[in-house]
């Protein structure tokens, strides 16, 4: 196997399912040895390493809640001891927890926090710490980080814009290490937490150019080249790949 990350190292959080599932499978069909991360879904997490080492790849899972400091260090730990350093660190746990801004609970608003901004913080500082001169930090934004169209996303669009100016900011504190820190901003893309039927789903396909849902392996096509070594001179950029629909 040969591809654009032959021998780095890559660490996705939330890689069990969805979008992080797509992009450890596609940074390991890249070449990349992958960890990913999981909170719950042991099974499913050991199914995406059974498919990457079926296509000749190598992947370890580690189960570790982003919002967990200690389950973070030790995760990005055990991902240096086993494959030997840390080259791509992708942050793309996140939720999302749709209603009226007037009806969500004080918890349900923690929650939120807690993982998509809070988790953030932690996770990215581990990886960090042990990050190879020349890496790579992705996060998962959204396109509603940056414009909204759908109300019940009150709180997870906030936190979606703490996101990007957490990559622009970082960008600026890494750079001199060759670092690059950036934020892919998806649409609506057909996972478990945003599937592409039901009545939800209608107003967010009418509000894309291209009339669709867009897919994860499609958001990981972007994370593979944005961690790839062509995409060395993007950093601090927000990426939009969300089938028109913030145009
Ligand atoms: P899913 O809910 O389908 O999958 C979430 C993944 O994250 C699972 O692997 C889950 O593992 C893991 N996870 C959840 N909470 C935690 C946690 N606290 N710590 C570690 N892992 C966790 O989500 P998507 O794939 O749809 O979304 C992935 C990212 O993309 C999120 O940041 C989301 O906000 C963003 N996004 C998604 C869009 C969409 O339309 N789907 C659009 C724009 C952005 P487990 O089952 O073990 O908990």
């Amino acid at each position: 196997m040969s591809g654009k990350l032959d021998g780095k190292i890559a660490l996705v959080t939330g890689g069990s399912r969805g979008i992080g599932a797509a992009i450890a499978k596609r940074l390991a069909a890249e070449g990349a040895k992958v960890a990913i991360t999981y909170t719950n879904g042991k099974d499913a997490a050991a199914s995406v390493v059974s498919d990457i080492e079926k296509a000749g790849g190598k992947a370890i899972a580690i189960q570790a809640d982003v919002t967990d400091a200690e389950a973070n260090k030790a995760g990005v730990e055990q991902a240096v001891k086993t494959f030997g350093r840390l080259d791509v660190f992708v942050n793309n746990a996140g939720t999302a927890i749709p209603k009226p801004f007037e009806e969500t609970t004080l918890e349900e608003l923690d929650r939120v926090i807690d993982i998509n901004i809070r988790g953030m913080f932690i996770a990215t500082h581990a990886a960090l710490k042990n990050m190879n001169d020349g890496g790579r930090i992705i996060v998962i934004g959204s396109c509603v980080g940056e414009r909204n169209m759908t109300p019940g996303l009150v709180p997870y669009a906030a936190t979606k814009g703490a996101v990007k100016m957490f990559a622009q900011s970082l960008s600026r504190e890494v750079g001199d290490r060759g670092i690059t820190v950036n934020n892919i901003q998806p649409g609506p893309i057909d996972t478990d937490l945003n599937p592409a039927s039901g009545d939800w789903a209608a107003p967010q396909t009418a509000n894309t150019s291209l009339k669709r849902y867009g897919t994860a392996t499609e958001i990981a096509a972007l994370v593979a080249f944005v961690a790839s070594p062509e995409a060395a001179y993007i950093t601090g950029a927000n990426l939009t790949i969300d089938g028109g629909t913030n145009a």
